[in-house]
């Protein structure tokens, strides 16, 4: 090991930053953050810099570096320029054994700084041992994008019991199995989803009387798998299916998605396609209930956004209904991931105030929409379900006086490396649809909007 992690308490203590060069500011903001008071020792400073000094109470000394500077500091950072001799700091801080660290000079100093993960009190610190400050830098916005903002929240919550755990039990090995316990049951998923209060409670409850309510209950995630496109996940749709014991998944559910799963989890398929239910919908309420109540983690994947056209209400009520706990992660929605993909702004300022999802699948037969209120002025319309009844659809958005030159537009599997789009209007769509031969999954966009699509499209894939 070249170097020993470690975190220092620098609540108050004098820290000197030699140099005001830009590169500066952020180690002041840094030596800030963690409670320091900073001096910055530097003829000239950097308008950043400048800032900072300006906002908080850093002190500004602009007479040349002379090793007293460095009286009662704990801690020098170096940011060289023309006016600094980092060599001279650095000797000076070494003979008072005070850590020093050079900017860009790793040779020069005693001591690294890490990339930082920061969700105070946690904190996680990378290094690669000043070889390669930009590999730090992808690994912590990977590590970033693992840990979830409420980690820190989290971890004051469970400091908060550690003296209970004490009085409660004897033995440190007793104390660990019992945070183990706690840890693999719920609590922890629950408050890093927002279920706060219930997560408080249930731990004040475990401290109370130890084991009581810890059975492992299952509960059921509602997650959106968005469009298509697996980068449009969300991360914490992503922490979801990754800690999943069973994925119930749709057949607009990306297969790419599907591997995010643990390799051990039990993959479900009760795909959809219109009009040729795989499983009518009361069996997969059914097969989530039954799953939950065994105890395990049910992911329910569904394409785009669960509460959009996705019968995501439905499957809830049914599990309140069932006594099964649930949560749901939104997911980018067709319109939206389409729209975007295919260049298609939904709302702009001189084409549309307003627009509107709407179902172009018949119910009972019929297609029952309120007609009139879908042909308005600077408003975009988008069909979801709608190409099976196009021509019922273009007909009677014209009935109702909607101009036959209403720009439309055709996005079939938005998103991914297959998306194709097509534009005309809405007289001769139904004819588009037939020659392109587009099948479903297809958004139909319809408005003045889509008139700006030739100019403002930019995702152009070459398939698979
Ligand atoms: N809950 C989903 C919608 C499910 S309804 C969501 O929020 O997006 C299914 C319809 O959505 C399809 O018939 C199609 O019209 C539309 N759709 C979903 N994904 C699509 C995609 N990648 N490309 C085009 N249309 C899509």
């Amino acid at each position: 090991m070249e170097y020993l992690p470690i975190f220092i308490n620098l609540k108050d203590q004098l820290c000197v930053v030699v140099g005001g060069e830009k590169a500066a500011s952020p180690k002041i903001a840094l030596l800030l953050k963690a409670g320091a008071k900073v001096k910055v020792v530097a003829l000239e400073l950097s308008p950043a810099v400048a800032e900072l000094v300006d906002q908080s109470n850093v002190i500004h000394q602009s007479a040349p570096f002379s090793p007293q500077d460095l009286d009662q500091c704990k801690l020098v950072i170096v940011a060289e320029d023309p006016s600094v001799s980092a060599k001279e700091v650095a000797k000076a801080a070494q003979e008072r054994n005070i850590p020093v660290n050079v900017i860009d000079n790793t040779e020069l100093c005693s001591f690294i700084l890490p990339s930082i993960v920061d969700r105070s009190p946690v904190q996680v610190a990378i290094s690669t041992g000043g070889t390669s400050p930009i590999l730090a830098r992808e690994l912590r916005a990977k590590v970033e994008a693992m840990l979830p903002q409420s980690y820190g929240k989290l971890a004051t919550l469970l400091g908060r019991f550690r003296s209970r755990s004490k009085e409660l039990f004897q033995t440190s090995l007793e104390r660990k199995k019992h945070w183990e316990r706690i840890f693999s049951s719920r609590i922890i998923e629950d408050f890093l989803a927002g279920k706060e209060e219930q997560a408080q409670e249930a731990l004040e409850q475990e401290f109370l009387s130890p084991q009581m309510s810890l059975s492992k209950q299952g509960q059921v995630c509602l997650v959106g798998a968005g469009p298509g496109d697996p980068d449009l996940l969300t991360i914490r749709a992503l922490r979801q299916i990754q800690s999943a014991d069973v994925i119930v998944y749709d057949r607009l559910v990306a297969p790419a998605i599907l591997e995010y799963a643990r390799r051990d989890a039990e993959m479900i398929y009760v795909g959809k396609k219109a009009s040729q239910h795989v499983l009518p919908q009361e069996q997969i309420n059914q097969i989530l209930v039954d799953l939950a109540k065994e105890g395990k983690n049910v992911v329910r994947l569904k394409g785009g956004d669960p509460f959009i056209f996705g019968r995501g209400g439905e499957e809830l009520e049914m599990l309140i209904q069932a006594g099964v706990d649930f949560q749901v992660v939104p997911g980018v929605t067709a319109a939206s991931g389409c729209g975007t993909y295919a260049g298609i702004p939904l709302t702009h300022r001189d084409y549309a105030q307003s627009c509107v999802m709407v179902t172009g699948h018949l119910k009972k037969g019929e297609l029952d929409l309120n007609w009139q209120s879908l042909v308005q002025p600077m408003q975009t319309l988008v069909f979801y379900m709608g190409l099976s009844n196009i021509s019922v659809l273009c007909r009677e958005l014209q009935k109702h006086g909607m101009s036959p030159d209403m720009p439309a537009a055709l996005v079939e599997r938005g998103t991914t490396k297959n998306q194709r789009v097509f534009t005309g209007t809405i007289a001769n769509l139904p004819q588009l649809v037939e020659e392109t031969k587009v099948k479903p999954p297809t958004l139909v966009i319809i408005g003045n909007v889509v008139s700006l699509q030739k100019k403002l499209s930019w995702f152009h894939p070459t398939g698979d």
